[in-house]
């Protein structure tokens, strides 16, 4: 393929490549159409968490694709019960149920929408600003990212608070004296409403930059929930399989919500979302929420493969390991950038937020460096809302050590060119 524009005009616009195709992808690198070979560190969709090409992953793939490759959820077959059981063993305790017959993280989400309104019987959601639950219309409406969008219709079936951003606090509280106003704004809503069924949150908020709440917070709006009896959804679609050094977001924080979503590394790299969640909310009936490529046998063959790689034994902590090597480089250039404000990190999943000297976000800035880091032959991605000016670091979790480095002498670089 000489020039991939010719052939991209056919697609629509929200689709047509910006870069040049990818050919191959290996591990942690990837190379495009023109021999360019890149260090993937945006695990491409923010997804790939083993990686490209991962052997094991095509042997489990390869099987089942000569045993049978699509089943209807009349039958279903091994792989899909199978994961099912799986999921179940390693999910956060109470949490007893899953429904996989979804492609991704927006049907997840959709299907966790449909629960909380049909057990509760209401329709109102809480969610922060800025969060993402994905592209479907509800998910769309749901998110905070979407606010302003008009094309979406109105939003009135969502409350919006403002999300733990320690950094820049909206509320301008300190952290060593942080009285968690955010979580009260939350105690507040139900205080003035009776119609909510519950909220939905991303247990850290990957799109909008890395933003790490205290620990506190989670346990707080655990505890609010319950006094209420309203529902507590964690959407684990980015947080969950690896990244953090845990399979879920909800052991880290020590959380259990009463649903959780699950997209992206569920099945590192093949269509696949799942809903785990108490038995209570087992309420949609048949035909009420199953999509015909959901709890594809392919898949549910890979994902079974990824997560018996990261639950072997020692994985994870590597995965610990290795995270605090990469923020500690990220620490170093932040001591010698002026332009890095912050660096948020949890394992292997971090936010470099650029900012002024005053401390004004730099977008501009931001972008031009994960431009040129993209020239350079370095992938990471861009936050979108909190002033879009966040690189986001995500790489498969079996980088290696002198992966990382050369990653940092890439971004070093970057920014030595970038100095203002
Ligand atoms: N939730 C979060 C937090 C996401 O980041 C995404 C996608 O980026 C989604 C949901 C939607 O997932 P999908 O694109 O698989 O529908």
């Amino acid at each position: 393929m000489k020039n991939f524009h010719e052939y991209g005009k056919f697609l629509s616009r929200n689709i047509r490549p910006i870069y040049p195709p990818l050919i191959k992808g290996n591990g942690v690198r990837v190379i495009d159409i023109s021999g360019k070979v890149y260090l993937d560190f945006s695990s491409q969709t923010l997804n790939l968490n083993l990686g490209h090409r991962h052997q094991r992953i095509i042997n489990a793939v390869k099987k089942q694709l000569e045993r049978i490759y699509y089943t209807s959820s009349r039958f279903l077959d091994e792989p899909t019960l199978l994961l099912a059981k799986k999921l179940i063993e390693i999910s956060p305790s109470k949490l007893t149920k899953v429904n996989l017959k979804m492609t991704g993280g927006s049907e997840a989400n959709e299907c966790a929408i449909k629960m909380l309104r049909k057990y509760h019987n209401k329709k109102i959601i809480v969610t922060t600003y800025y969060s993402f639950f994905g592209e479907t219309f509800e998910t769309m409406k749901c998110s905070g990212k979407y606010f302003d969008k008009s094309f979406i219709g109105n939003k009135c079936n969502y409350v919006y608070i403002y999300p733990p951003y320690c950094f820049r606090c909206p509320y301008n509280e300190d952290l060593s004296t942080c009285s968690l106003s955010c979580v009260e704004s939350f105690r507040r809503v139900l205080y003035f409403r009776s119609d909510i069924a519950g909220i939905i949150i991303e247990p850290i908020n990957v799109n909008s930059g890395v933003i790490i709440p205290p620990k506190e917070y989670l346990v707080e709006i655990r505890k609010i929930c319950d006094e209420n009896g309203i529902g507590l959804v964690f959407d684990e679609v980015q947080t969950a399989f690896g990244w953090i050094g845990k399979i879920f977001a909800s052991d880290y924080f020590g959380v259990t919500p009463d649903i959780l979503t699950l997209g992206k590394g569920l099945s590192g790299g093949f269509p696949l979302g799942a809903v785990l969640f108490k038995e209570k909310y087992d309420v949609l009936e048949y035909g009420e929420h199953e999509f015909t490529y959901g709890a594809h046998p392919i898949s549910c063959a890979a994902s079974l493969e990824v997560i018996n790689i990261l639950t072997e034994s020692g994985f994870l902590n590597n995965v610990e390991k290795k995270g605090k090597y990469l923020k500690d480089r990220l620490l170093e250039l932040k001591e010698e950038f002026d332009v890095i404000a912050d660096v948020r990190a949890i394992g292997l999943l971090v936010g470099v937020e650029i900012a002024d000297r005053d401390g004004s976000p730099n977008h501009a800035q931001a972008r031009k460096i994960y431009e040129t880091c993209l020239k350079e032959g370095l992938i990471l991605r861009l936050s979108h809302d909190f002033n879009g000016n966040t690189l986001i670091i995500k790489p498969p979790l079996i980088v290696s050590k002198n992966e990382i480095d050369e990653a940092i002498y890439i971004l070093r670089k970057v920014l030595m060119a970038n100095r203002v």
